[in-house]
């Protein structure tokens, strides 16, 4: 403790803030206080704080460079930052003084980061995961380094048109960005399509050129990630493409120079927009371009430091860490593989060594519309010297499978990284295994169904090489930054050194016991949902009672995550409402947040459903405000900060078995909600810490589905026998809900019924709506309640990504944290 209290931080007086706000407002927007628009105020302030952090991040960079550290470079094609100017100041400590600044200028510090840019680089916890890793890499003092792509648009903006979910691009880019500094000294040339030619060596041999590509440039631009009260500022680093200078002068030349204008049009496509889709496969050119473009980019990056300091390849492992976040960057293997062979002529064997000994892997799903295949077709046409090196790696590998499994065919063909047929395909998790030395899945269940499961013949190969490390959340975002009065709260009675090991929150364990500190927690609580109350007011129209239970389901909107599910409980309870008016009921406020894939027409009829029952229900003077059901639009990581300090009941009630981790389950939990969740990814180890007395679990375990479908799962059956399900179900079927429109919910009715429900959601129907009626009783009893909330607050601290980094570190990455000292010894 006291090794780290010597490296952290001090605060810079707000004066300061106050003078480089002003210098800027006038020396980089040339404004003045009369003409400043609020968006110049916005970019004055930003770089304001922006130049706090200068030194730092020089020292940094300076300090790596100088001690020669292993370095950590996370490859990962989303990253889900949100804002950054609250979280910049929080993790300089200057989050009062930022405050007290912006008040002595006149402007208003809400408004302020309100203004400030959402970088939505990324889909869902995929994303978000790689920002809440940098953040505590960071804060950790480790050498670490995000690499990802510099989309122009990233996830889209959804709004609704009568209840449907309409896409609007997001142009977060337009006004300009003030946390990044473009590197226009370290653009990295990038190649794709052309053909291999057979070349002779003056020996009498041959050889293989790759010819005739298509050259573009990839431009790096950086983001400084801050740690928290340490000297340590690390880098996001993320490639923009952009045409080869010099492109087609010859067509220049000839005079075609619309045609040239075109083809240079093509280079910037590469980083155009992000593929909008969560948990399944985009299988388009653009794409698989785009996932080398920031695997080419980054090596050669990282490889061109290295060199600085190394004339071998011998330390190359002991120096670089690769981390490849699911198999979206999985063409690392063969593209360091491809620059150690062909660019620097390091033999094969050797050069596979080395690849193996950097990279890992880290796998997120187990749903096979997610698991990534490229067709051999494509990739030999976009990457063809790579599509040889894969069969080089592949037939290596299997030639090893066939000496220690000898006479397995099946097995051969079962774990080949190419799948044979009429169309062959790639087999990029295959790829990503053979060519790593550790595997992880994201939870226990997970890593053990990776096992098990999907690749059993790997892990009976390699059983070392899988192993478990569950997700985590930052909590300096997901607590301190969203819910700043529970922070406060905490440390007025366990200090602030939660902050730093968030596993010190046990020591509210017997605050617990003190009605002051309960009452003082209920109070935050209110006055969270009182606010959120006010938005979703300001933002829909819509009027929630506080004292309401706030029941939240916010993440992607995914058949396998059953938001249907938590459709089909407000359906029931206003079904009873209607037929027994005067029924005693807990009052519940249903919030959603979701986007929905545009091609994922089904997920999409839910959002309309849910919309739909809120324009019904939140009007039905019957209900007498008793239901009232929002889906806020455009859930992003900023409608996420504002949700869930303010929730009282997290739904994580995925099929068992289809959840990988789950993150938000984690951010709801530590913010003083109560889950009811089925037995799936991390839930389970949430469930393992805070007890199962102080969680609501429901429904069938992943095995149950398995004996479910073997015995010819039929869903008939459960709509046949439970009267109350049948209707809920026939609402559906013939939209009692607008009936001048029958036939909208038809087939959300028909994927539970004759489709099969591939969900099993009338299996665990039943059981849902009986846990949602415990819920409701205990929410009753205010005491009980506010204990179980308390005792879940207090046993989160594992959950951080504090822990889950520290972990990779040690079982991964082998890497060590590094203390930056003399930050004040760089020169100005
Ligand atoms: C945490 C987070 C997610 C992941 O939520 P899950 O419930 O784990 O799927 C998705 N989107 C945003 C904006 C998040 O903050």
């Amino acid at each position: 403790m006291s090794e780290q209290e010597s490296t952290r931080t001090t605060q810079t007086p707000p004066e300061k803030l106050k003078t480089r706000t002003l210098f800027h407002r006038k020396y980089s927007r040339g404004k003045d206080g009369r003409t400043a628009t609020p968006y110049d105020e916005y970019w004055s302030f930003a770089h304001a704080v922006r130049d706090l952090v200068i030194d730092r991040f020089v020292a940094t960079q300076q300090h790596y460079l100088d001690r020669d550290v292993k370095r950590l470079y996370y490859f990962s094609m989303e990253y889900l930052v949100g804002r950054l100017l609250k979280s910049n100041l929080l993790a300089l400590d200057m989050l009062g003084p930022g405050r007290e600044a912006l008040g002595q200028l006149g402007l208003n510090p809400e408004a302020m980061f309100e203004r400030d840019t959402e970088a939505g680089l990324g889909n869902g916890g995929l994303g978000r995961l790689a920002a809440c890793y940098m953040d505590s890499l960071a804060t950790l003092e480790y050498p670490a380094y995000g690499y990802g792509l510099r989309y122009e648009h990233g996830i889209f903006r959804q709004e609704f048109q009568e209840g449907w979910q309409r896409e609007r691009p997001d142009d977060w880019l337009s006004t300009g960005y003030p946390w990044e500094m473009v590197r226009p000294e370290y653009v990295q040339p990038v190649c794709v399509y052309g053909r291999l030619e057979d070349v002779r060596d003056p020996h009498g041999g041959t050889f293989q050129v790759w010819t005739d590509w298509q050259m573009f440039e990839g431009v790096p631009y950086d983001i400084p990630v801050i740690g928290y009260k340490v000297n340590t500022v690390n880098m996001l680093r993320l490639w923009s493409a952009r045409a080869a200078e010099g492109f087609q002068l010859d067509v220049f030349n000839q005079g075609d120079y619309v045609r040239a204008v075109e083809e240079k049009n093509w280079a910037e496509n590469v980083t155009k927009v992000l593929y909008p889709s969560d948990n399944t496969q985009a299988g388009r050119e653009l794409r698989l371009i785009q996932e080398y473009f920031l695997v080419t980019c980054s090596i050669r990056d990282l490889v061109r430091r290295y060199l600085k300091n190394h004339h071998d390849w011998e330390d190359f492992p002991e120096k670089n860490a690769i981390q490849m976040n699911d198999t979206h960057p999985a063409l690392a293997v063969a593209e360091l593989m491809n620059v150690l062979c062909y660019e620097h002529d390091v033999p094969w064997d050797k050069a596979w060594d080395l690849t193996v000994r950097t990279l890992g892997f880290t796998n997120h799903t187990l749903l096979p519309e997610a698991l990534e295949e490229w067709s051999e077709d494509l990739l030999r046409r976009v990457l063809p010297r790579h599509m040889e090196i894969i069969y080089r790696i592949n037939h290596q590998f299997l030639q090893r499978v066939q000496l220690s499994r000898p006479g397995n065919d099946a097995l051969l063909q079962k774990v080949s990284l190419i799948e044979e047929g009429e169309r062959k395909k790639v087999r990029m998790a295959h790829l990503a295994v053979v060519g790593s030395h550790a595997v992880n899945g994201v939870s226990e269940l997970h890593s053990r169904l990776v096992r098990e499961r999907v690749m059993p013949e790997f892990a009976d190969l390699k059983p070392d090489r899988f192993i478990n490390i569950t997700n985590g959340i930052t909590h300096r975002r997901w607590l301190v930054q969203c819910n700043p009065e529970l922070a406060e709260l905490i440390t007025s009675r366990i200090g602030d050194e939660w902050i730093y090991d968030l596993e010190q929150l046990k020591r509210l364990e017997p605050e617990i016991e003190d009605p002051d500190f309960r009452t003082r927690f209920l109070e935050i609580k209110h006055r969270n949902k009182a606010r959120l109350a006010e938005y979703i007011h300001e933002t829909t129209g819509v009027d929630v009672p506080p004292d309401s239970l706030f029941d939240v389901q916010i993440k992607r909107l995914h058949m396998y995550k059953r938001q249907l599910l938590n459709a089909m409980h407000i359906i029931t309870l206003y079904r009873r409402l209607k037929h027994n008016p005067g029924m005693e009921i807990t009052p519940r406020t249903f919030i959603f947040g979701a986007k929905a894939a545009p091609a994922y027409l089904l997920a999409k009829r839910v959002i309309k459903l849910i919309n739909t029952l809120g324009d019904v229900i939140n009007k039905d003077p019957e209900v007498d405000g008793r239901l009232k059901v929002v889906f806020l639009p455009d859930y992003n990581v900023s409608l996420a900060e504002k949700i869930i300090p303010a929730a009282d009941l997290s739904e994580q009630i995925s099929m068992a078995g289809k959840e990988a981790s789950g993150t938000g389950n984690m951010k709801l939990a530590l913010n003083g909600a109560l889950t009811i969740g089925t037995w799936d990814g991390a839930n389970i180890e949430i469930a393992e810490h805070v007890g199962e007395e102080n969680i609501f679990i429901f429904g069938r375990r992943e095995e149950e589905f398995e004996d479910l479908r073997r015995d010819g799962y039929n869903p008939w059956q459960y709509y046949d026998r439970n009267p109350e399900l049948k209707g809920v179900l026939d609402s559906l079927k013939d939209n009692e809900y607008e009936p001048e429109d029958p036939d909208v919910f038809r087939e959300l009715f028909d994927e539970l019924t004759a489709h099969g429900d591939p969900f099993f959601y009338l299996a665990d129907y039943r059981d849902y709506i009986e846990t949602q009626q415990r819920v409701a009783e205990c929410y009753r009893d205010r005491e009980r309640w506010c204990r179980a909330t308390l005792l879940n607050v207090a046993r989160m601290g594992w959950f951080s990504s504090d822990r889950a980094v520290r972990q990779y570190a040690e079982k991964v990455w082998n890497l060590e944290p590094v203390e930056v000292r003399d930050v004040g010894r760089i020169s100005t």
